[in-house]
Formats: structure tokens, sequence, C-alpha cells
């Protein structure tokens, strides 16, 4: 897996290859804006070149933004579901305008109207956003959540109903967060294949895009997305050695979301070649 991790844009989106670089990473994941607001200042369109260019001079092609936490596709609510879409378009046009490949979102819960109900709304959302953003490059990358509160997208069943109902494949993706799939009562820590093996047969290996790479702070299968550093929570040293060995995901980009950011991914790093691995 090539080695990434969630940076702060604090220097501006052209310096994210060259601070990735720094940290010891090979690629990277940002919010195009504040990831807790509706509203965005456009996107300068001098500044979004610069990014093109600098992540093509750094040879990184496999770069992701993580879209707004408060998009909710799955909502029952018309004006809710509208207000997550226009974002939604907007950071499928952002993202575009800055020449990154993956846009991750976080499918959305059903607030009491049921999974299915919430799954058919995300697929529509998907769907329309794809006719919307005819020519874009940019893959619509849904991430498996924990299952917290009325979430769906944290089995694998969903994430299939997801993959069934858009019909343009080329333009969807799917990233597997490894605390969320052990939050939501998939045992990989012991059996990585298996979980791998359920997803290759329901939705296609292919279709993962990205990893978030994250240790689980709190114990198997309790639906609480609380991120811990690597070698810091509940994972074995021997699940960090699998998973860079797997081979199904030896082409993706496993991005770390781990609680101190920037200032703990070195401790992360230290730990991953404590283990022999190879970044
Ligand atoms: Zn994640
Ligand atoms: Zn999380």
């Amino acid at each position: 897996m090539n080695i990434g991790g969630h940076l702060s844009t604090k220097d501006g989106f052209s310096k994210l290859p060259e601070n990735a670089h720094t940290l010891g990473l090979r690629t990277y994941q940002f919010f195009s804006k504040n990831q807790m607001q509706w509203k965005a200042r456009p996107l300068d369109a001098g500044e979004a070149q610069a990014h093109r260019e600098a992540a093509k001079k750094a040879g990184i092609s496999d770069e992701a933004i993580h879209a707004s936490y408060l998009l909710n596709l799955g909502s029952p609510e018309d004006a809710k579901w509208k207000m997550s879409y226009e974002a939604f378009v907007d950071e499928i046009r952002r993202a575009d305008l800055l020449g990154v490949p993956l846009l991750i979102f976080h499918p959305g819960a059903h607030m009491g109207s049921g999974e299915e109900n919430a799954l058919k709304r995300i697929s529509k959302a998907m769907n329309s956003a794809i006719e919307d953003t005819q020519g874009s490059k940019v893959r619509l990358t849904v991430e498996n959540t924990a299952g917290q509160g009325s979430m769906v997208g944290y089995s694998i069943d969903h994430l299939s109903a997801i993959a069934r109902n858009v019909d343009q494949k080329e333009r969807i993706g799917f990233c597997i967060d490894t605390c969320h799939t052990y939050q939501a009562g998939y045992d990989i820590n012991n059996d990585l294949g298996a979980f791998l093996s359920e997803f290759e047969d329901k939705v296609g290996i292919e279709m993962i895009k990205a990893v978030h790479l994250n240790d689980s702070k709190y114990e198997f299968n309790k639906h609480l997305d609380r991120h811990e550093n690597l070698g810091k929570g509940k994972f074995s040293k021997e699940f960090y050695k699998n998973i860079f060995e797997e081979k199904r995901l030896s082409k993706v980009p496993a991005f770390l979301e781990t609680p101190e950011g920037e200032e703990g991914y070195p401790k992360d790093l230290i730990f991953l070649r404590s283990l022999r691995i190879e970044l």
C-alpha cells in the first residue's frame, strides 16, 4: 500500500505534496474546504492549478479529498438532502479543479427512516451527481462506517447495494477504514482475508480505491468511531504485517487519520518500520 496521511491545508493546497514528503508519506488526503461548514469560498483557479502542478511534479496521482462531515445523502428530509446534494456536487467540482482523483465521503444516516430508504437516497444522489458532472475524472468513493447512530454503510451488503444501484461503475469506488470495519463487526484483526473475500464476492476487490489506516481505540464491534495511533489500539502487530502483505490491497493508497494528525504520523511510521514493513 502507498502510505499517506490526512494533512492540513494551512500552507495552501500547492504545498501538500511537499508537506507529505517531509513527513515521509507518499500520498495525502485533505479537506478542500472547512469540513464543518456548508458554505465555502470558491476555489481560486490559480491556487488549484498550482496544486495540480505540484502533485504532478511530485509524481502523486492517488491523493484524495475527504468531503464535509455535514453531508447526509441518506437524509429522509428533502431540504436536508438537497442541501447535502448541492454541497456534494460542489465538492466534486472542487476536486476536479484541484486535479484530485478521489472524493471520499461518508454515505449518510437514515435518521429513523430505515436503512433501505437511506441506501436508495444515497445511490440516487450518486447517480444524479455523476449526471451533473459529466466528463469529471473524480471517483465518488464511499467510506465504510462504524455503524454509529443511524449511519448506514457499515456492512458489505450496504456497500454492495450502493454499488449495484449506481450505473456508471467507473465513477465510483470504496474506501475501507480499518477502525470502522472492526467496529462494524468484521474481525479483521484476526481474519483480514475473510473480510476481503466477502468484499470481493459482493462488491469486487477492484472497487477498493483507498484505505483509511487507523487503529481502534475501543474493543471489537462497539460501533464506536474512535481512531487510535497505530500500535496503540486494539490491533495486533500481525494485523499490520498482514495488511501490508495483502496482495489485493497492494496498489491502494492507505491514509492515516490517527488522532494527533501530522504531529503523530512520524510515530505511526516508526511503529510500522519496527515491524519491518517497507514503506
Ligand atoms: Zn476514515
Ligand atoms: Zn472514523
